[in-house]
């Protein structure tokens, strides 16, 4: 074993054998992987193998697609079959909501290139004719599905990083971590030790050890998992002989059941509701090539329902029941990349699908360690995405929940209950039990959505369609438009930037002009590949003892993935100090035509228009508490964000809400707020504005100051600029039914023959294309044609702007295509149906922004 490596990789299941081969592929030949026993020792070895395309979100999407393309190439540089069978797969519907769950996921494969087709349940038995279609309303059928031989696959990533250099140590388990002066991290094993510039913790079962090597408590749990294999069944033989063709694979929704061919017989895996965690606080070190003891009776509901769907399973012998676990972190999607607080620590785990994800999770996080940047939106299994709130404790009660809930619809208007509540403000009880408030969890902090009707049970009725928030919601905004309202806003994040070196750190990393004191900006941030990957708001506090001090407002749910760069960048000598308030600073928003006339009754200052103008900052007392004032908010109407330590919170929102009664002040919530930034046409973090966008393609140019000297990402927004970008954000009215935008939808225009190719938004390189036979093909509707009609983009968000009365969507589209307002340009599928939508250039409300300077 060598003593010295570029990067040690940790663990070789599936995961680090990724990671370790996608290394060596980007020229890292001096890497190492350390591998406790023999490859596979964790959950890899006993996986059924299965793979599938389709995800949430479409970004890990794309690197499932990715991970299925990859398999012939490790397999041709490697020499090792994976055992590829690439059967092809139905996902069945057995209600109308499931049905339209299905026209969702096929709606957003059309924009990610996916050739999915919905079906009927009749159909779907010709493919696969041991099911009953009496229970079913229809189906999903997915080409880039099928199975393969685990251990081969693992083994063949593994062959083929070491035809590329990178060297595989066995039967050394990794004991400690420590990290010297230099970043040189010191990798101790049971067979000496290595020094190395990087660790990537690929641990699988270990992984929360690995964790705590380096003082982690890494979100994420073991869970047993049960699968079954039959004795030969007569009907799979006859199939097989009539057809040539092996079995399809099925995923069955209401019995919680995945089914594949396996030799004559078939594999039925369940995702039980009664799921159990395995060693919830540690993994035992001399857990081995290991099964658990099987619990049939824990999964005898899904079996029931199996039966009934399946008849001839009911009838076939049982060979062998696998009983084996393998991680998840809280919502179910992977932990890549660096980790916040630590240099040159990585992390690769809590992959559940390791099969279906390996691929992509290898690629995304080498990219990231050679090129400082994954190449594509990884948000999704961005390990900054949990912060502090996701313990031990947090992420059992989510694992389980996930788990469960793991073939379970979850509808837009859905908040999940477990691990609930985690934070909450000093105004909680007033919002739930005066207010009758319906509380959403926003990064871990209880936060009002929406205000029932007195004397009705504050519960979302869960629906792709309009809800029962639709009328509250209305007369919120309606009240806030016309009078005045109030609502909370401890769920943004928070910072203080100070020092003498402060200025110049944050003008090196945003692209506006930094304010004077007193007053505020709004500014985006870029990588150096001139994408979007933050948008701030900026004040300027009065200096103190001759340094600088800015406030800085972003995305609550970025907090670590913001702190991770600013720490990347921040100067080595002490001139800057970065301060995170998290939940140590709490605000509330107050907004509409008399909020001026609410706060003059409890201030001691002169906010008069011309005292304390639009985009002003200032320290004052609210109700006498000491309180920081921006004026501005996210309505776009006159109004003002004001920020406090909690223990004021209480006394300034009572006072604020006595000042307002004459005004007849009522309570707002998020989903308000998000109606009213709507009809504003204001984009929000994560949906419209993403690392995947330059700042020209997100409409957020006048944020974006060229000419004021050197910044992160310039010299890439300017060649945006220059070549002027290819997409770009507009906002959609929407002439919607009874169901509004909820994101990823694909946008259709009617251009003829016109041919936007590929409108997919410009990576930095390398953005990850396929097909079911790996070949590349172009996305996002540069093939998905119907008569004059063609695929040209997505919807990032939308819902109903309440004080317009409009049904509204922001989304991406080719920019010679943006500015045009023509009715009969656009449609946007909606639950499967395509609705006429009109681009809007102007805000609908006050499109001159009079009323925010008012
Ligand atoms: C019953 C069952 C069925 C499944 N079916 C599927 C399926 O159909 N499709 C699919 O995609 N996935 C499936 N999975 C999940 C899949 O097995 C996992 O996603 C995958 O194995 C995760 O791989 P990994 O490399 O992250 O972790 P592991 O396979 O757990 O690998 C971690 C490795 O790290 C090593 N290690 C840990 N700590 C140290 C240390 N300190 N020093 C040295 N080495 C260390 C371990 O020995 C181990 O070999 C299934 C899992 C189970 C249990």
């Amino acid at each position: 074993m060598k003593s010295h490596a570029k990067a040690v990789v940790i663990g070789g299941g599936v995961v680090g054998c990724s990671v370790l081969y996608h290394l060596a592929r980007a020229g890292w030949s001096d890497v190492m992987l350390i591998e406790r026993s023999e490859l596979t020792s964790g959950s890899s070895w006993h996986a059924a193998g299965g793979f599938h395309t389709l995800n949430g979100d479409p970004n890990v999407a794309k690197l499932q697609a990715y991970t299925v393309q990859l398999y012939r190439e490790i397999e041709e540089l490697s020499g090792q079959p994976c055992g590829l069978h690439l059967t092809g797969g139905v996902m069945l519907a057995d209600s109308p909501e499931r049905m339209d769950f299905l026209r969702l996921a096929h709606a957003k494969g059309r924009y990610l290139g996916m050739e999915t087709e919905l079906i009927t349940p009749s159909e779907a038995k010709s493919m696969f004719p041991l099911m009953d279609e009496r229970h079913f309303v229809g189906a999903m059928w997915d080409p880039v599905e099928g199975h393969l031989d685990p251990s081969g696959t693992t083994h063949a990533y593994a062959k083929a990083a070491r035809k590329l250099g990178a060297e595989i140590v066995l039967r050394s388990r990794v004991t400690e971590l420590t990290q010297a002066i230099d970043g040189t991290w010191k990798v101790v094993t049971e067979q000496g030790t290595v020094e190395a510039e990087h660790v990537v913790n690929c641990g699988g079962l270990w992984a929360r050890e690995v964790g705590r090597m380096a003082g982690l408590e890494l979100p994420l749990l073991a869970m047993e998992h049960m699968y079954l294999l039959t004795e030969p069944i007569p009907e799979v033989e006859a199939f097989n002989r009539e057809t040539g063709r092996e079995m399809i694979g099925v995923i069955d929704f209401k019995g919680e059941i995945y089914t594949r061919q396996e030799r004559n017989g078939i594999l039925l895996g369940t995702y039980e509701k009664a799921a159990k965690p395995w060693s919830p606080r540690e993994t035992p070190w001399d857990f081995g090539h290991e099964l658990l003891e099987p619990d049939i009776d824990r999964i005898a509901p899904s079996l029931e329902v199996g039966f009934r769907h399946f008849p001839a399973l009911e009838n076939a012998g049982i060979k062998q029941v696998i009983n084996g676990p393998f991680t998840f972190a809280p919502d179910g999607n992977p932990l890549v990349g660096p980790v916040q607080g630590l240099t040159n620590y990585w992390v690769a785990c809590a992959v559940m699908a390791g099969f279906s994800q390996g691929g992509g999770v290898g690629l995304a996080l080498a990219n990231w360690m050679v090129e400082g940047d994954p190449g594509f939106d990884v948000w999704g299994m961005d390990v900054a995405r949990f912060g502090e709130w996701a313990s031990l404790r947090y992420t059992n009660a989510k694992v389980r929940e996930n788990y469960s809930r793991r073939f379970s619809i979850r509808f837009p208007n859905e908040e999940l209950p477990a691990a609930r509540p985690a934070q909450i403000t000093p105004l909680y009880d007033i919002m739930v039990r005066d207010n009758n408030a319906v509380m959403g969890d926003s990064w871990g902090l209880e936060t009002p959505l929406w205000f029932a009707p007195e004397g009705t049970e504050p519960k979302d009725i869960v629906s792709f369609h309009r809800s029962n928030d639709f009328a509250p919601v209305g007369q919120e905004v309606r009240a806030v438009r016309e009078g005045v309202g109030i609502t909370e806003i401890a769920n943004f994040a928070k910072y203080e930037i100070s020092g003498a070196g402060a200025r110049a750190f944050l003008d090196h990393l945003m692209t506006n002009r930094l304010p004077k004191p007193g007053r505020i900006v709004l500014t985006p941030m870029l990588n150096e590949f001139g994408k979007l990957i933050g948008d701030f708001t900026i004040a300027s506090r009065d200096p103190k003892d001759g340094a600088d001090r800015f406030m800085v407002w972003g995305s609550s749910a970025a907090q670590i993935y913001h702190m991770r760069w600013f720490e990347k960048h921040i100067p080595r000598d002490g001139t800057v100090d970065i301060h995170r308030f998290d939940q140590t600073l709490v605000g509330l928003s107050l907004a509409g035509p008399h909020s001026r006339a609410v706060l003059e009754k409890c201030v001691d200052v002169d906010i008069s228009k011309d005292a304390f103008r639009f985009m002003d900052f200032r320290e004052m007392a609210v109700a006498g508490a000491p309180c920081m004032v921006n004026r501005l908010t996210y309505t776009g109407d006159l109004g003002y964000e004001i920020w406090m330590p909690p223990a004021y919170q209480r006394l300034v929102y009572t006072a604020l809400k006595e000042a307002g009664a004459e005004f007849g002040i009522v309570d707002f919530g998020m989903r308000a707020l998000l109606s009213m930034r709507l009809e504003k046409n204001f984009p929000t973090w994560f949906r419209e504005l993403r690392p995947i966008y330059g700042p020209f393609e997100g409409a957020m140019e006048r944020f974006v100051k060229l000419d004021k000297g050197d910044f992160i990402g310039r010299e890439a927004a300017k060649r945006e600029e220059r070549e002027g970008p290819r997409l770009r954000r507009v906002s959609f009215i929407v002439d919607a039914e009874d169901a509004d935008v909820m994101g990823d939808e694909p946008i259709w225009a009617k251009v003829g023959d016109q041919d936007f190719g590929t409108v997919e938004p410009s990576h930095g390189y390398g953005a990850p294309r396929f097909d079911a036979k790996g070949a590349e093909i172009a996305t996002a509707g540069g093939g998905i044609v119907d008569g004059e009609w063609r695929v040209v983009g997505w919807v990032t968000s939308g819902g109903y702007a309440h004080s317009v009365e409009k049904s509204m969507a922001q989304g991406y589209v080719p920019a010679d295509l943006s500015q045009d307002e023509s009715a009969g340009l656009f449609e946007i599928e909606i639950l499967g149906r395509r609705r006429p939508a009109r681009v809007n250039v102007e805000p609908p409300f006050d499109p001159g922004g009079g009323r925010m300077r008012a």
